[in-house]
């Protein structure tokens, strides 16, 4: 099923929507603020690209540098959730915590994302 992002014009953040067809009539409406002023983003993780596929085919360029990648809380400690479960090893209290509180908007200072 397509995914459909969009980047709010009011509050800057970025919902979600789920069509079933491209051609279904989507109002998106943000998630967050309830505004209507949304603009259409590129969905990558949706098609299960891994980060690095996504940095290499948007190299350091304007709305996909690394920088807004972050910007988005579902991404950070993307890498570290991914490492722990390619290994079978379930993760530490404190990484979870740590991922979590930055996902909130407190980034950690030591955490490797
Ligand atoms: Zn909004």
């Amino acid at each position: 099923m397509p995914i459909y992002e969009y980047r709010c014009g009011s509050c800057d953040r970025v919902s979600s929507f789920f069509t079933r067809s491209i051609a279904a009539a989507l109002t998106p409406v943000c998630s967050h603020c309830q505004s209507g002023d949304m603009q259409r983003r590129m969905s990558t993780f949706a098609m299960g690209k891994t980060t690095q596929s996504v940095q290499e085919q948007y190299p350091a360029s304007g709305a996909a540098s690394p920088l807004d990648y972050y910007r988005d809380p579902r991404n950070i400690g993307r890498n570290v959730e991914e490492s722990f479960q390619r290994h079978g090893v379930e993760m530490p209290p404190s990484v979870r915590d740590n991922i979590d509180a930055a996902r909130q908007g407190s980034l950690p200072k030591e955490l490797d994302i």
